[in-house]
C-alpha cells in the first residue's frame, strides 16, 4: 500500500511496507511492486 503524507509544506508517497518515501505517486506505486517487504500474494 502507499499512503499520502505531507512534510514541510510538500505532499510525499510513503510506501507502507518498508517507509520509504517518494516525492511522485507514480514512483511509489513502481516502488511498491518491487518491494522487498510485500508478500507475494500472485504468481505471474
Ligand atoms: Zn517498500
Amino acid at each position: 500500500m502507499v499512503s499520502e503524507t505531507t512534510r514541510d509544506g510538500m505532499t510525499w508517497y510513503e510506501c507502507n511496507e518498508c517507509g520509504l518515501l517518494f516525492d511522485t505517486e507514480g514512483d511509489a506505486h513502481q516502488h511498491e511492486q518491487n518491494c522487498d517487504s510485500e508478500d507475494p500474494s500472485y504468481i505471474q
